[in-house]
């Protein structure tokens, strides 16, 4: 019996409601698998913390989950807090903290589930996006000086550096390796940004050599939003850095129908620390409290998790039982146009991890 230590951060808004809607389904499947079980311990960490303690999370609280095997992540985001604290002080703490420099974000369009692209039939949509997840636009580095003077000045600097390039852009290439399709885009803007970019663009010609059955292209980020809505069935797996990665996948995902379906990982492939699953929402207080979250987003974040702890048999139950509760559109909710609350998609999946 393999017994795996999950660590649960709810965070704030609707995370708080659909992190313990995964738990439970995660239980399920221990139930039917009985060779391998989950022990959840849960966070209370987030805007509530802040209120509290002045900071989002402890200053030692990575020691709590270095060693479990995975984090479930919910959401971080409080109308009362600032953006910039929420984020760096939680999320990006310990996808930083735990050198998780890969975030990989799947993007098909599941059973039942409508595209917005009026041209595009579901099997000509399936790409993952390899976000960089370490530095790049999103390094912290920069600064204010003068500030409220008319004189006042602000840096945000992007940092490239050749290791942190080199190991995004290889797990990306052996992630498309281990695709059908074995064909990989390498998101750049080397066009404008004559230094940083450039080096990204040498890497992937160098990194290319390492795969000589991985076809690939380059495509600038600009031209990439417009070829993922006309021609969605040229793209399968896809490496960007920090930002572009940003707004790609959020593009896609509001491509693939939701953005409450849409799951994210963020992978250290070195597997020196845990890796954190969690839904690309989020923390949408508008809907808080509801019981009108759609759970899919963080039950999908559950299957990359299962895939990465190599339990493949639990990951494709889980995916089977998505899909068959997504195909029926009674148990869609508010985002997707139906009226099924929280609870009915979670029950449906649970039946169906039991047949
Ligand atoms: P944050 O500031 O924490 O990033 P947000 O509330 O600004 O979050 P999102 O949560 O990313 O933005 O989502 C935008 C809107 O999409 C929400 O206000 C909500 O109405 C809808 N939405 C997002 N996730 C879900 C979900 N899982 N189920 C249903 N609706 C959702």
């Amino acid at each position: 019996m393999k017994k795996y230590q999950i660590a649960l951060i709810p965070g704030d808004g609707i995370g708080k409601e659909v992190i313990p809607e995964c738990a439970e389904v995660l239980k399920a499947l221990e139930k039917r698998y009985t060779k391998i079980s989950f022990d959840f311990q849960e966070f209370d960490w987030g805007g509530d913390y802040y209120r509290k303690h002045g900071v989002m999370m402890p200053n030692d609280g990575l020691n709590d989950l270095k060693n479990k095997d995975a984090i479930l992540f919910g959401s971080a985001g409080d109308p009362e807090i600032a953006d910039h604290i929420t984020l760096w002080g939680l999320r990006l703490k310990i996808c930083q903290g735990f050198d998780q420099y890969a975030n990989v974000r799947p993007t098909r369009i599941l059973p039942g589930i409508q595209t917005p692209l009026r041209k595009c039939e579901p099997h000509q949509l399936d790409w993952v996006i390899v976000r960089e997840n370490s530095e790049g636009e999103y390094s912290g580095v920069g600064g204010r000086a003068h500030q409220g003077l008319p004189i006042e000045v602000a840096t945000d600097m992007s940092i490239l550096t050749r290791v942190g390039v080199e190991r995004v852009q290889r797990f990306a290439f052996k992630l498309a390796q281990s695709r059908p399709r074995k064909h990989l885009t390498v998101i750049t803007k080397s066009n404008a940004q004559r230094h940083g970019m450039v080096m990204w663009d040498e890497i992937a010609v160098q990194i290319a050599k390492e795969f000589p059955d991985v076809t690939w292209d380059k495509e600038l980020v600009d031209a990439a939003t417009a070829r993922m809505i006309n021609r969605p069935e040229s793209i399968d797996t896809v490496v960007a850095t920090n930002l572009h990665g940003d707004i790609l996948t959020d593009l896609a995902a509001a491509l693939a129908g939701s953005l409450g379906i849409a799951p994210t990982g963020n992978i250290d492939p070195e597997r020196r620390y845990p890796s954190m699953f969690e839904p690309i929402h989020g923390s949408a207080f508008d809907i808080m409290g509801k019981g009108l979250a759609n759970p899919i987003g963080t039950f999908w974040s559950a299957v990359m998790m299962l895939e990465h702890l190599g339990e493949q048999d639990a990951a494709k139950k889980l995916m089977g039982a998505i899909e068959t509760v997504t195909s029926n559109s009674a148990l869609h909710t508010r985002d997707l146009g139906g009226i099924a609350m929280m609870k009915d998609v979670t029950k449906a999946v649970i039946q169906e991890i039991q047949k």
